[in-house]
């Protein structure tokens, strides 16, 4: 897997897909966009279940549809 595709910057370090601002490992989102996000999106996102992989494709597609971080909306 190239580091592009995970999410990290050329020198390897991991940003924050909606702000570019650092995030710590196994965050989807620096902490001030996650904590931007609304509540059940919160809960959804941090559930890892076999859908994980798919509610982290939605929240990336609507952060590259510009939707703002208070609107994004997961599958449950
Ligand atoms: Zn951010």
């Amino acid at each position: 897997m190239s580091s592009r595709s995970n999410g990290a910057d050329p020198a390897g370090n991991l940003v924050c897909p909606s702000c570019a601002l650092p995030r710590e490992v196994g965050h989807y989102l620096c902490l001030a966009c996650w904590r931007a996000l609304p509540a059940r999106a919160q809960a959804s996102l941090k559930r890892r279940d076999r859908l994980a992989r798919s509610r982290l494709r939605e929240l990336l597609d609507q952060l590259h549809d510009g939707t703002p971080l208070d609107r994004i909306e997961v599958a449950p």
